[in-house]
């Protein structure tokens, strides 16, 4: 395997929890880090040309003490290659945990991914339709709408969402079971919310984060990094919240509007020239200076990595709301914890997502659909409950918010697992 392990550091963010909770038992950590099972398959698909190409996929259920397992799909390609992306999607399962016990969704963690890349291998319709199909049939026998719930990922969509639901149904005796996946489209047994779900839940967030430290957001200075689903949503919300974003950027460039811009335009823009670069009476500023640009909050939203031990030296923001994951490299944080700057980890802030999943497959099981606002007011519930009971974790341990979410999710899992005990 190429490059670092992600597993290694899921596990490192488990062991570092344990500690501050005086778990010293190698078992129990062991029982709390490893994934319960990881299915690999092989999918034999019939490409149109008539040859056979054969991807490989992923399935990892990591832990289903607090309920079925959940986490998404993603079609993609690392550069560390097919054994990398088995670690990656065992960690990111670790993660689906952690993130369905801190806003209190009673749903464990899974990932699953196929080594490939729609994107840049530009494969037709029909060959994504085969290879979908293909997958969710070699992975039926573990997922199920009370065992484990997939979503959309990392390319993938509300329309391979509903080929593998149909999929599924139909190996069930054509049985209607919407509820075995989430981010289905709305004729299907979608959820409305479902798309601005994690930039809302962000804004959320950062509602609360704002409030704990006595900060007002009327005429707040935001910083949006990646103007995707994430963040412009995150921006949207929070700029109804009376803040004004000041700076923005995606793939193309970065831009500074001192004197504030609004989403919607920068919308607009963005739609026309294809990036949020050049948008008029805008300076163009590199990606440091837009992540360490004087403002109020600060929205990571568009990749890992960005925030090293030296852009934190020299952040000028008062809140992190991390909508991308893992946008903050480890050696960052201690960096950031001493500049008492604000951090809602993204375990948290991007769990806005999750929340409306969980919702989706409420619904679904039900039979019975909410409309958007009663949907988003049950997200805002979950999502400020977790906020709370982490900032009163991270006082009580005097640990950084990461970690103090990490806690808070341990301790969760932990308690399921003492009721439900060691079977068979
Ligand atoms: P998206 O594809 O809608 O948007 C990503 C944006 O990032 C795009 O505008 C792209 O141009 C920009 N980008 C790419 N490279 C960049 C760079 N070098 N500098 C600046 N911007 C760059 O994706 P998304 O769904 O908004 O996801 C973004 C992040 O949020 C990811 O880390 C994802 O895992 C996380 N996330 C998203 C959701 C969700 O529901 N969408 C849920 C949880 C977490």
């Amino acid at each position: 395997m190429k490059g670092p392990d992600p597993f290694a550091n899921a596990t490192k963010q488990v062991d570092d929890a344990c500690d501050i909770l005086g778990i010293s038992d190698p078992g129990t950590r062991e029982y709390l880090a490893m994934p319960d099972k990881v299915l690999r398959v092989k999918i034999p698909v019939r490409m149109d040309d008539g040859s056979i190409r054969v991807f490989t996929g992923f399935r990892s259920q990591h832990n289903n003490d607090r309920g079925p397992y959940k986490g998404g799909i993603r079609y993609f390609d690392p550069a560390g290659g097919v054994e990398y992306m088995e670690r990656e999607v065992m960690a990111l399962s670790s993660w689906m945990t952690w993130k369905c016990a801190i806003v209190g969704v009673p749903l464990g963690g899974g990932k699953g991914a196929i080594y490939v890349n729609p994107k840049k291998e530009k494969l037709s319709d029909g060959e994504m339709e085969r290879l979908t199909r293909g997958f969710a049939y070699r992975i039926s026998e573990i997922i199920g709408p009370e065992k484990d719930i997939p979503a959309p990922d990392v390319y993938t969509t509300g329309r391979e969402m509903a080929q593998i639901a149909d999929t599924f149904g139909k190996m069930h005796g054509s049985s209607h079971t919407p509820g075995v996946i989430t981010g289905k489209p709305i004729p299907v047994g979608g959820s409305e919310a479902r798309g601005v779900a994690t930039g809302l839940g962000a804004a959320y967030t950062v509602r609360e984060a704002a409030k704990s430290m006595k900060m007002s957001l009327k005429g707040a200075k935001v910083v949006l990094q990646g103007f995707g689903n994430a963040s412009t949503f995150a921006g949207e919300y929070l700029e109804s919240m009376g803040a004004k974003v000041i700076a923005a950027s995606d793939s193309k460039g970065s831009v500074m509007v001192p004197s504030g811009a609004k989403v919607s335009k920068l919308l607009e823009f963005k739609k026309k020239k294809g990036s949020v670069a050049g948008f008029p009476g805008g300076k163009k500023i590199s990606t440091e200076e837009l992540l360490t640009a004087k403002c109020d909050v600060l929205v990571p939203g568009a990749l890992e990595n960005q925030i090293t031990a030296k852009i934190a030296q020299k952040l000028r923001c008062r809140i992190i709301a991390e909508a991308a994951n893992g946008p903050t490299l480890p050696e960052a944080d201690p960096i950031i914890y001493k500049k008492e700057i604000m951090v809602v980890p993204d375990i948290l802030a991007n769990s806005g997502g999750v929340c409306i999943s969980y919702l989706e497959w409420v619904q679904n099981n039900m039979g019975y659909y909410w409309p958007f606002d009663e949907v988003a007011k049950k997200m805002e519930t979950n999502i400020t409950a977790g906020f709370r009971d982490v900032l009163a974790l991270s006082k009580k341990h005097k640990v950084d918010m990461r970690r103090a979410a990490m806690v808070l999710a341990v301790e969760r899992v932990l308690e399921a697992f003492k009721h439900r005990g060691i079977w068979p």
